[in-house]
């Protein structure tokens, strides 16, 4: 039984992390950074998914060796920012299919609004990992999980770089079911939904489109 949460100290996570939380690292260098933490944080979020041996011949013998046998994945970003992990996971997990939940956060309300969905056929059969890499207030997360759910997703995790206690309770509440992985749990929010420390805004340090 995989836990509620899970936090993923490895030190080539944390490293990447504290480059990624500086606020003069440009968006180049964040995107870079976000790729390849993604890619490590893949190998955690896999970690126990089922394996089965299989009889390969190598260039000296027959011999038995491991390969995946549990449900297909599906990755889901959730837009804009979950794009930001979305593909260092690709690059190590090449046969996932992908979806993607296009949310806004109404900066008055702090509300999600869904404006696109678009996910794999047949999601009850898939290990469905949502990615997005701030898990703040948690509206959104339990917003585009809800509608996961909704398409037929039975088993879900939910992949984030930095989550705030509150997200993490929110989504435990609405989603006890569902794990998070996370590189850290921050102190909190601040008045505007922002995580603090944090990294700001997610979507414009990857994108390059803060003022
Ligand atoms: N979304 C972000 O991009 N950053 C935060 O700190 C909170 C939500």
């Amino acid at each position: 039984m995989t836990k509620h949460l899970t936090i993923i100290d490895h030190p080539l996570v944390q490293h990447k992390l504290t480059l990624m939380r500086r606020k003069d690292t440009p968006s180049s260098t964040f995107r870079k950074l976000l790729r390849e933490t993604s890619m490590l944080l893949a190998y955690e979020i896999t970690r126990d998914l089922p394996i089965v041996d299989v009889n390969v011949e190598t260039p000296l013998c027959q011999t038995p060796s491991p390969i995946l046998d549990g449900k297909k994945l599906a990755l889901i970003s959730i837009l804009r920012a979950g794009n930001g992990l979305l593909d260092g996971i690709l690059e190590v997990i090449p046969a996932a299919r992908v979806g993607f939940v296009g949310m806004y956060r109404d900066e008055e309300t702090l509300e999600p609004v869904e404006y696109y969905c678009k996910v794999p056929a047949v999601l009850d059969k898939r290990l469905v990992v949502t990615v997005d890499p701030m898990l703040a207030t948690g509206n959104s997360s339990v917003a585009a999980i809800d509608r996961l759910k909704n398409e037929g997703a039975r088993e879900l995790r939910l992949l984030c770089l930095l989550a705030a206690p509150e997200g993490v309770a929110r989504m435990k509440e609405a989603h006890p079911d569902v794990p998070i992985f996370t590189a850290s749990l921050d102190e909190k929010l601040n008045e505007c939904g922002y995580i603090v420390p944090g990294l700001g805004d997610a979507g414009d340090r990857i994108f390059g489109t803060q003022v």
